[in-house]
C-alpha cells in the first residue's frame, strides 16, 4: 500500500523539530527534523523499507493515509453522521424575552425589536410542539434546554414554569434532560440558581469584558450602573454553593479593551477557581457598520492585518491563562457544525417563531416555522443546509482546516455578503491557521 500525508495535517516548527496535527482525527505528533526527513524521503520512494515510526502514523492516528483513500468522502461521512445525530440530543434554545437590562454598545441584537417577551400561552404551545417533535423523531436520546435572550433572567417566571414542563416532557418520552443558561450574570441570584440546580443544570455562560473598569465601561445598566462586582459575586455564589460544577466565562475582546484582559485573567486567577472556570476569548468584530431589523447587517470581513492582531492577542491571553493554571483550548474551531446546521435543534423566540441560528433572532425573514404548526419532520430550514455548496472551494483547495471549520459561520457569511452569504464560505483561514498553530505550540511544545 502506498501512503501520503493526510490532507488534514498542518505543521508547526517547534524546538528543532515539527509538531503535526491532524484536524480530522485530533492526533498530534512531534518529530525531529531527521525523522521527518526520513518519512518524507520514504514517501518519495516507498519500495524501500519503511522507517519504524510509520506504523504509529497510520491507522486511527491518520497522519499518513493510503493514496487510494478518498479523504473527503471519509470526512463527509463523519460530518453527515454527526449532523443527523443517531441517538442525538435535541437542543432547544428558548428565549423568554428579547429585553435586556444592559446597554452594551456592540450587542449583536442591536437594531432589532427588543421589546417582545414570551407569554404563558406560547410557552405551553412550545411544550406541545416539542412533544410532537419527539413523537415524530424517535431517535432523540436527550433534551438540552438552553435559556437565552435578550437576558433570560428578566423573565424568571417563564424559566420557573418552563423547567418542570420540559423536564416532565423529557421524562414522559424517556429522554434524559439537562438545562443551561447564557446570561449576563447580573440577576443570577440564589433562588433561581437553586431552581436551575433542581433541574440538572449543566452549564452557565457568563460574559466579562475586561477588568472591572473596562467591563463597567462596556457592560453597564441604566444610568451607567456598573455590573462587574455583582456578576463576580453571583459567579462565586453558584460555585461556592455547588449549584453548578463549572462556569464558562466568555471574555469579549476587541482592539479597544484587549489590554485590560490580562488584568482580568489575573483577577480571576486570584479568586482560585481555576478548575471550575473555563475561559473562552471571543473577538468582537467592531467593523459592524449597519444592522437593520428586516435584513442583514454589514460586517466588513476581518482583514488579514486585523487577523494577525486578533491571533496575537488571543494567544497572549491563552498563554497568561495557562500560566495561571486555567486550561486552554486544544483548538480554535469555526464549524463545521453548530446549532444552526445540526438537524435536531431549534431556537424558539418569544413570539413562538422558530429559527435555526441564535444570531438571526428578531429578524423575521429568518423564521422558518412557528410553534402553532406542529412538526411533521425535523427542524428544517434549507437556507442552513447548503453545506456542499459552501465547502466546494474549501475541498478543491484541500484546506486542512475543513474538519474544524467547514466553511465557517453561516451568519457571519450572511452579515458579510448579504443573502448570497448563505451559499458562500466565511473564510478566516489566516486566523484559524495562526491561532491553531499557536495553540499546538502552547499545548504540546516545550
Ligand atoms: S450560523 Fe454562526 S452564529 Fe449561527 S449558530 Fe452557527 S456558528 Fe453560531
Ligand atoms: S472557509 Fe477557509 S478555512 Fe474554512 S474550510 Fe474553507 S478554505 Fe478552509
Amino acid at each position: 500500500m502506498k501512503y501520503e500525508w493526510s490532507m488534514f495535517c498542518f505543521k508547526q516548527k517547534e524546538n528543532g523539530g515539527t509538531l503535526i496535527k491532524n484536524t480530522l482525527t485530533g492526533s498530534v505528533v512531534y518529530m525531529s527534523n531527521q525523522m521527518l526527513q526520513e518519512i518524507d524521503d520514504w514517501l518519495g520512494a516507498q519500495d524501500l523499507a519503511n522507517p519504524d515510526c510509520v506504523d504509529d502514523l497510520t491507522g486511527k492516528n491518520g497522519m499518513l493515509v493510503s493514496v487510494n483513500i478518498d479523504e473527503l468522502s471519509v470526512y463527509k461521512k463523519i460530518i453527515t453522521r454527526a449532523r443527523n445525530g443517531k441517538d442525538a440530543f435535541f437542543t432547544l434554545h428558548l428565549l423568554p424575552t428579547m429585553k435586556c437590562q444592559l446597554q452594551c454598545p456592540y450587542c449583536f441584537e442591536n437594531g432589532i425589536n427588543k421589546k417582545s417577551s414570551m407569554s404563558k400561552q406560547i410557552l405551553f404551545q412550545s411544550v406541545r410542539w416539542l412533544s410532537r417533535y419527539l413523537e415524530v423523531n424517535t431517535n432523540i436520546s436527550a433534551l438540552r434546554l438552553v435559556f437565552f435572550g435578550g437576558e433570560p433572567l428578566l423573565r424568571k417566571n417563564i424559566i420557573r414554569l418552563a423547567l418542570p414542563l420540559f423536564s416532565n416532557l423529557a421524562k414522559k418520552h424517556r429522554k434524559k434532560f439537562f438545562c443551561e443558561i447564557i446570561t449576563n450574570g447580573e440577576l443570577l441570584d440564589k433562588k433561581i440558581a437553586g431552581f436551575l440546580f433542581q433541574h440538572n443544570w449543566k452549564r452557565a455562560q457568563i460574559t466579562l469584558d475586561g477588568d472591572k473598569d473596562a467591563h463597567n465601561q462596556r457592560r453597564f445598566g441604566k444610568n451607567n450602573r456598573p455590573t462587574f462586582n455583582k456578576i463576580i459575586e453571583n459567579m462565586r455564589m453558584i460555585l461556592d454553593l455547588n449549584f453548578i460544577e463549572k462556569v464558562d466565562v466568555r471574555i469579549n475582546f476587541d482592539l479597544l479593551n484587549a489590554d485590560s484582559i490580562p488584568a482580568l485573567i489575573n483577577f480571576l486567577a486570584k479568586l482560585g477557581y481555576q478548575d471550575r472556570m473555563d475561559l473562552t476569548f471571543a473577538f468582537v468584530n467592531l467593523t459592524v457598520t449597519k444592522r437593520c431589523s428586516s435584513g442583514e447587517c454589514k460586517i466588513k470581513t476581518t482583514q488579514d492585518s486585523e487577523n494577525s492582531i486578533v491571533s496575537k492577542n488571543y494567544l497572549r491571553f491563552c498563554q497568561i491563562a495557562k500560566t495561571h493554571g486555567f486550561s486552554v483550548p486544544e483548538e480554535m474551531v469555526a464549524g463545521p457544525l453548530c446549532i444552526a446546521t445540526i438537524k435536531h435543534s431549534v431556537v424558539i423566540q418569544p413570539d413562538g417563531n422558530l429559527q435555526k441560528c441564535f444570531c438571526s433572532v428578531g429578524r423575521p425573514k429568518y423564521n422558518f416555522g412557528h410553534v402553532l404548526q406542529l412538526p411533521v419532520a425535523y427542524a428544517k430550514d434549507r437556507r442552513f443546509e447548503m453545506f456542499e455548496k459552501r465547502t466546494r472551494k474549501c475541498k478543491e483547495k484541500k484546506c486542512p482546516y475543513l474538519p474544524i471549520c467547514g466553511g465557517g459561520c453561516i451568519w457571519d457569511s450572511v452579515c458579510s455578503s448579504g443573502k448570497s452569504g448563505l451559499e458562500k464560505p466565511f473564510c478566516q483561514k489566516s486566523l484559524l491557521s495562526s491561532v491553531n498553530q499557536g495553540l499546538l505550540r502552547l499545548n504540546y511544545g516545550n
